[in-house]
């Protein structure tokens, strides 16, 4: 799964990830009535801190973190959040970059043709962030159009933000290499996870402030407009950090306290497989790393190689359960996961595109059923496509679908696919080069 679509939300909450990941349904019936006229901006600033400081000293106690510094606290406007929002993007997604996620995303199925994300990403996180920590000035924003009591979870939330940032560090996590982002969600995870799992123990001390929050939501006319109609794939990828992230932190928590969470930051979980099963991170399963040769060439002097990185057990799951309906046997057939690495070609003249995979499983076994899944999504993903084959199927598929041929090898633990390329390309060629 892309870097980009998961690098957006970094240490941003927005109000569906804390409603769904609370279950909290009422949240959905937004009206866009204010309840309570704004205060004075004194009044309300002097309040704010006031919060913040509650806030900061309940959130330090559940966390077992002491407090090192004070955190500064504001609130901003819709227009100042949106500011901030495109300003991040800005500097942290090339639109190169964010071109190349959208393609990778349009070409595996998951997003319709005309989806256009960046304008996509920008709707959303404006629609709705509720608050955010920002580490580079250490301050942490809530926003001013929604009642700040009912914010109170969102505070809990963001300044658990703000105590991991004073003992761990998490501007370190800003700017991860390129090229795995499987082990980027996987950070997150860890981070939002921990922030989501204190936010809900904050709520459980005190049923009224879950019923505070839900009000707030309802009358700032907070919208589910743009989350409800994200691409599912792209919905379940933002919301992987708070949802399995906290599940995560919650297994470590219950085994070894937040002691053990804390010691997470410096021993990180390596992959998604980790954070989807615990106990692959306290074996210190680590994935295995593949490396590809760039077949730019090979496809001849219009292609470029756009994006090149990993899809981890995650990706695969959102891959296959697209199109494989039963969730269940995407979850069976992307488990035993070891290692991936892919890449994302792309014709500069005619806007072609070619997705080259290798994947790495734990046994044989769970290769053919990876194999399997994928010649069953592939079927799927090109409704009208015909199977075209003289090798034996079990090591060796291949389709020719209207946006080029789709070519599947098994090796053992390993399988190669090579998706997209115009039938005048000689496939074997191709293939060849991708198992070197
Ligand atoms: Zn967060």
């Amino acid at each position: 799964m892309s870097k980009q679509i998961r690098r957006q939300i970094a240490f941003l909450l927005s109000i569906s990830m804390l409603a769904t990941t609370l279950a909290l349904a009422p949240v959905r019936q937004a009206s866009a009535q204010h309840a309570t006229p704004p205060a004075p901006a004194n009044a309300r600033a002097a309040s704010i801190e006031a919060a913040t400081e509650a806030v900061l000293r309940e959130t330090s106690e559940i966390r077992q973190l002491p407090i090192l510094n004070r955190v500064k606290s504001g609130a901003q406007s819709r227009s100042e959040i949106e500011r901030m929002i495109m300003k991040n993007l800005e500097e942290d997604t090339t639109p190169e970059e964010m071109h190349a996620s959208e393609v990778a995303f349009k070409k595996l199925g998951l997003a319709p043709a005309d989806f256009q994300l960046r304008p996509f990403l920008i709707k959303l996180l404006t629609e709705q962030v509720a608050g955010y920590y920002e580490p580079k000035t250490q301050e942490f924003y809530l926003a001013d159009w929604i009642d700040l009591d009912g914010q109170k979870p969102v505070m809990a939330h963001e300044l658990t933000h703000a105590l991991q940032d004073q003992h761990f560090n998490l501007r370190r996590f800003e700017h991860w290499p390129r090229g795995d982002s499987d082990a980027e969600i996987s950070a997150h995870a860890l981070i939002e996870g921990d922030a989501s799992l204190v936010m809900q123990k904050y709520l459980e001390r005190n049923p009224l402030r879950a019923l505070a929050f839900v009000k707030s939501m309802m009358t700032s006319g907070t919208s589910m407009e743009m989350f409800d109609s994200a691409p599912r794939a792209l919905r379940e990828t933002l919301m992987f950090p708070y949802e399995q992230g906290r599940n995560w932190v919650s297994t470590v928590q219950d085994r070894g306290g937040w002691e053990a969470v804390s010691k997470a930051f410096t021993d990180l979980p390596q992959s998604t497989e980790q954070i989807l099963h615990p106990a692959k991170y306290f074996a210190h399963e680590a994935p295995v790393k593949i490396n590809m040769a760039n077949i730019a060439s090979q496809l001849g002097s219009d292609w470029k190689r756009i994006d090149y990185d990993v899809n981890g057990e995650w990706g695969y799951y959102e891959i296959l359960s697209e199109y494989i309906k039963s969730g269940a046997e995407a979850g069976r057939a992307s488990e035993g996961w070891g290692g991936d690495r892919y890449a994302v070609y792309e014709n500069q003249r005619t806007g072609g595109v070619v997705v080259a995979q290798i994947t790495a499983w734990d046994t044989e076994q769970d290769a053919i059923e990876f194999y399997d899944a994928y010649a069953k999504r592939t079927a799927a993903r090109y409704p009208n496509s015909t199977e075209a084959n003289g090798r034996p199927a079990e090591t060796a598929r291949a389709w020719q679908t209207s946006e080029g041929s789709v070519v599947m090898e098994r090796r053992g633990q390993r399988v190669a696919i090579l998706e997209g390329a115009p039938s005048n390309f000689n496939r074997n060629t191709l293939m060849r080069m991708l198992w070197q």
